[in-house]
C-alpha cells in the first residue's frame, strides 16, 4: 500500500531501483541564456547568483569530485543503494554538446550512479542536444526537468522566463517522442498569481505527456527583483496555511500517474528572506499529510 495518498518519488525510485536512492546535485559550470544577455540580462526575477542551484555542489570541483563529495555528504545522513546525478544549477543544455557529452558522460562513469537528471529551458534542446539526450537515454535512466513555472503567458512574461509557452509544448512533444520522461518545474506563489493561475498551470501539465512534477514554493532570495519587490511590500509570499490548502487543490487536480517530485522546496537558508515557515520542511510535509487524511484527499481525486 501507498505511503502517502499521491506518488511520491521515494516510492517511484525504489519500484525503479529496489532501494534507496539519493540525488546528487550538481554544478556543471553552464550558465544560462537568460542571464547571459542571449534572452535577457539578469535572468528570472527570483533567480539567485547560483542560477537555482545553490545547493549544487562546487563547480570549480571536477564532476567525478562533486560525486564522491556528494556521496560522502549523503552517507552522513543516510544510507543510499544508489545515486543519481542530478545537474542542477543553471540551464545544463546551454554549452556546445561536446562539452555537455564529456561532462554527462563523466557523471556516468562514476561509481553507482544509476542515472542523470538534467534540469534545463525548453529553449535549449535544438536537435543536436536532443540527439545526445536519445543516445544517454539508451545507456542509463534519463530524466529532462523542464522550468514551466506557470502556464499564465502574463505572469511568464512579469517574471521574465524569457519563452512562450509554445516552446514549452515543443519541447515536451520532442522529448516525448524520444521516449524521455520529463519532469515539469511548477512555481507555486508567483507574483500576481491567484489560486485558479495556479490550478490551471496543473490542468495544462495534465494535458502533456509529463512523467512528474516539482511544485516549488516561491521563496524570496536576497539579491533578486523579486527581493527588492518583497521589500516595498508589492510582493507578499504565500502563508503557511494557504500554501498547505493550495498543495491540497493541486494534488486533488493533478493526473494520478504523475510522480510528485517535490512539495515545498528549500531556500537556501544563508539567502532566504521569506518566507521562513519553509525552512521548517519536515513539518510542512507532516501537516500537509495531515490535511490530506483529514480531508480524504488523494492524487486526483477531484478529476473526473
Ligand atoms: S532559467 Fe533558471 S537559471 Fe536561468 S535565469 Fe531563470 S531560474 Fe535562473
Amino acid at each position: 500500500m501507498a505511503q502517502y495518498p499521491y506518488r511520491s518519488l521515494n516510492e517511484y525510485y525504489r519500484t525503479l531501483f529496489g532501494g534507496k536512492t539519493a540525488k546528487i546535485s550538481l554544478d556543471g559550470g553552464f550558465t544560462c541564456p537568460n542571464r547571459d544577455g542571449t534572452i535577457a540580462h539578469g535572468g528570472c526575477i527570483f533567480c539567485s547568483a547560483g542560477g537555482s542551484g545553490d545547493f549544487a555542489e562546487d563547480a570549480a570541483l571536477s564532476i567525478a569530485q562533486q560525486i564522491a563529495r556528494g556521496k560522502a555528504q549523503t552517507k552522513e545522513k543516510w544510507p543510499a543503494a544508489c545515486y543519481i546525478a542530478y545537474f542542477q544549477a543553471f540551464t545544463n543544455t546551454y554549452a556546445p554538446v561536446t562539452v555537455l557529452r564529456a561532462k554527462f558522460e563523466e557523471a556516468l562513469a562514476q561509481q553507482d550512479i544509476v542515472g542523470i537528471s538534467i534540469a534545463t529551458r525548453p529553449d535549449c534542446l535544438g536537435e543536436d542536444v536532443l540527439a545526445l539526450l536519445q543516445e544517454l537515454s539508451l545507456k542509463t535512466k534519463l530524466w529532462v526537468e523542464l522550468g514551466l513555472q506557470t502556464s499564465n503567458e502574463n505572469t511568464a512574461g512579469f517574471i521574465r522566463r524569457g519563452y512562450p509557452n509554445s516552446v514549452f509544448l515543443d519541447a515536451a512533444a520532442n522529448l516525448h517522442r524520444l521516449h524521455i520522461p520529463i519532469v515539469a518545474h511548477v512555481i507555486l506563489g508567483l507574483p500576481g498569481e491567484t489560486a485558479e493561475d495556479m490550478l490551471h498551470t496543473i490542468a495544462f501539465i495534465n494535458r502533456l505527456p509529463i512523467h512528474g512534477i516539482k511544485l516549488q514554493l516561491m521563496h524570496v532570495l536576497a539579491g533578486t527583483e523579486l527581493a527588492e519587490l518583497y521589500k516595498t511590500g508589492a510582493y507578499v509570499p504565500l502563508e503557511h496555511d494557504a500554501y498547505l490548502e493550495l498543495l491540497c487543490r493541486c494534488i486533488s487536480l493533478l493526473r494520478k500517474d504523475i510522480v510528485i517530485y517535490r512539495l515545498t522546496g528549500d531556500g537556501d537558508k544563508s539567502l532566504l528572506l521569506a518566507p521562513f515557515w519553509s525552512l521548517h520542511k519536515r513539518e510542512v510535509l507532516n501537516s500537509l499529510h495531515k490535511l490530506l487524511k483529514d480531508k480524504h484527499i488523494s492524487q486526483g481525486i477531484s478529476l473526473n
